[in-house]
């Protein structure tokens, strides 16, 4: 258990680690109905690069053979559709995440795409699974590690429900490191980014919020560092977008 007087970070503020996902919670609440919207415009549609980069990453079998991945902290299904969608007959996608109004958003989506027979949505704690031990084929999060208070707790627990030859694929923001590219990138985050989401979802702070997140998550060694800590083995990473996004992968053996 934790200590009470343990603290975290929630963007730049120092809160209480019990405290974190509550506020984490009211951010996706928020911005649930206008989430993916906001994704698009944010990344001028690079996100959906990113995330086809970590689909084929992942290459599901095209064939009837049997597929399970568990996407965690998946809200409205981005990851779980596209992976879907190129996959054979025998896949099927665990949607787990902690905020019921985005795994709404989710549920209406994956109906509205014919992908509801493939794709469950479940409520759930990242850092406390409850699926069994070995139980799926792939293991992805996407843009959700950073928000989870307790990360190793999380990636423990990726490597406990993945099967002996399972793959552990993360997608998060990191850190630009292009000269001039990182000025840009810190100029539209902390001046677009917020404004944006005030004129969209009505909320500035969750999205202050998000882009601070970014800066405070580990770079791409410390976070593989991590990852093996967890157990997993031959863990890697690519950078994307000049380091906008890494992309990190674990496989446990
Ligand atoms: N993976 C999706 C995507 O790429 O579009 C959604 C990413 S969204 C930025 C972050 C998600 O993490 C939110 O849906 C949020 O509810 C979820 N989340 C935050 N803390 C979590 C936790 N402890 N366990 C599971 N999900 C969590």
């Amino acid at each position: 258990m934790s200590q009470p007087d343990q603290t975290t970070h929630f963007g730049f503020r120092d809160v209480p680690l019990g405290d974190k996902q509550t506020l984490v919670n009211e951010v996706f609440h928020s911005v649930a109905s206008r989430y993916d919207l906001m994704n698009d415009l944010m990344s001028m549609g690079l996100h959906r690069v990113w995330k086809d980069i970590m689909v084929n990453t992942l290459n599901p079998p095209k064939s009837d053979a049997p597929f399970a991945l568990l996407d965690v902290a998946g809200g409205t299904g981005d990851i779980a559709f596209r992976t879907a969608k190129v996959s054979g007959r025998g896949f099927h996608a665990t949607v787990c995440d902690i905020n019921e109004n985005m795994l709404n958003v989710g549920r209406e989506r994956a109906v509205a795409q014919h992908l509801d027979a493939r794709v469950a949505f479940v409520e759930g704690n990242a850092e406390t699974l409850a699926f069994p031990d070995r139980s799926f084929d792939g293991y992805t999060i996407a843009f959700g590690i950073r928000n989870v208070p307790r990360i190793d707790l999380a990636l423990k627990e990726a490597f406990r429900v993945l099967k002996p030859g399972g793959r552990f694929l993360c997608l998060e923001f990191s850190s630009v490191e292009v000269p001039g590219l990182d000025r840009l990138y810190d100029l539209f985050s902390f001046k677009v980014i917020p404004p944006l989401g005030r004129i969209v979802t009505g909320d500035a702070e969750s999205y202050q919020y998000l882009v601070e997140s970014i800066r405070r998550f580990p770079k791409p060694p410390a976070f593989a560092g991590m990852i093996r800590a967890a157990g997993f083995s031959r863990v890697s990473w690519q950078t994307l977008s000049g380091g906008i996004v890494a992309l990190h992968s674990g496989w446990r053996l």
